[in-house]
């Protein structure tokens, strides 16, 4: 990727605007970008069966992801996280990461890394490590052959778990990330915590959200993370602690365990007062809140001028506008989601 990229006039002028912080005081230090909205996986609580992807034209190309990330590295953002979509079926992302991790040995970027399904990562965990990435988020629901396959409806658990493998030998960190599912892997999360704290990574549960219409009822699938606390503590001591890995995880430790799990409960408690993020899609549009409709365009700006001055005033209007937070409500009597569009979409 070429090195002017970083060398335009306006880096002095961006870095000179200073870092992004919103009208309610919160600085953005972390972008989640989704590199394709696309997925070889159809989870059943994140995508229809048929979904209709984004016609390859419309998507931002490799380079001008590069020069979209960089402009919010050069305002502050120190954590970058690539996801989708699933990240690495992107064709040729690893040239991305190879060129983002230039901001890692500036010191500007603290963390380079990626959310996945892990399809794809026994092939690519070396190239990840080479590139700087230290800890990596994969996201598995059950450990139940069957239940993984009805779960992501096209996904092979060996191929995952042969990913993880590959991951840890390259040196990578792995958090494994399980939405919580009613009725689905409830009755699992015990087991699943006792395999990931044996195999030396932590664990994150997840509420699942009321994100775009996936054809199945969210308030099937919904179950609060306080009552799967609750049902923790019968059989093991969890104890709060202040880990934290910049995003919106609480952690407890597992005496029984010996290790960490964290809870991500959009639903039970809101955690939008200490919000430090903002998602760009993979055609370059900015949402400034997960569980909001309203988002700027950065694809107009980015493509009006090779100077980032456009954008950057882009960037700084939208943050202007980040929300105090989401509403997310789960009941019977609330058919819509909270959002019409899909995590795959924003980027989860
Ligand atoms: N393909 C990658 C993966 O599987 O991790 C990255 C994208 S995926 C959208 C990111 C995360 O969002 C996954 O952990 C997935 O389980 C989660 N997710 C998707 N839809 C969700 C929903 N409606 N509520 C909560 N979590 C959701």
């Amino acid at each position: 990727m070429p090195r002017d990229l970083i060398d335009r006039p306006s880096v002095a002028a961006a870095a000179e605007a200073g870092p992004l912080v919103d009208t309610f005081g919160r600085a953005v230090t972390y972008l989640r970008v989704s590199v394709t909205d696309r997925c070889d996986f159809r989870c059943v609580y994140c995508m229809a069966e048929h979904m209709t992807f984004l016609p390859k034209q419309d998507l931002l190309s490799l380079e001008e992801l590069d020069r979209l990330c960089s402009a919010f590295v050069l305002r502050g953002v120190r954590k970058l996280r690539l996801t989708g979509g699933e990240p690495l079926v992107r064709r040729d992302v690893m040239t991305l990461f190879r060129s983002l991790s230039r901001h890692m040995e500036t010191g500007q970027l603290e963390e380079l890394t990626l959310t996945t399904n892990g399809s794809q990562l026994a092939r690519h965990a070396a190239d990840l490590a080479a590139c700087g990435v230290k800890r990596i988020n994969v996201s598995i629901d059950t450990l139940d052959v069957a239940k993984f396959r009805a779960i992501t409806r096209w996904g092979e658990l060996s191929k995952v778990l042969e990913g993880v493998k590959a991951a840890s030998a390259a040196g990578l960190k792995v958090k494994i990330n399980a939405v919580a599912l009613k009725d689905v892997n409830e009755h699992e999360i015990a087991s699943m915590m006792e395999w990931a704290h044996g195999e030396g990574h932590d664990l994150s549960l997840i509420e699942v959200m009321p994100l775009g219409e996936v054809g199945e009822e969210r308030v099937d699938q919904y179950l609060p993370l306080s009552d799967v606390r609750a049902r923790l503590e019968e059989r093991f001591t969890l104890t709060d602690i202040d880990y934290r890995t910049g995003g919106p995880a609480r952690y407890v430790e597992v005496k029984e365990t010996g290790g960490r799990l964290g809870f991500i409960t959009p639903m039970t408690h809101n955690f939008c007062e200490g919000c430090n993020r903002v998602r760009v899609t993979c055609t370059g549009t900015l949402y400034m809140c997960l569980g909001q409709e309203d988002a700027a365009d950065l694809r107009a700006p980015l493509r009006a001028s090779k100077d980032d001055a456009l954008l950057q005033r882009a960037i700084d209007d939208a943050i202007f506008r980040k929300p105090k937070g989401h509403d997310f409500v789960i009941d019977r009597r609330t058919r819509q989601p909270a959002v019409s569009r899909h995590m795959s979409t924003t980027g989860g």
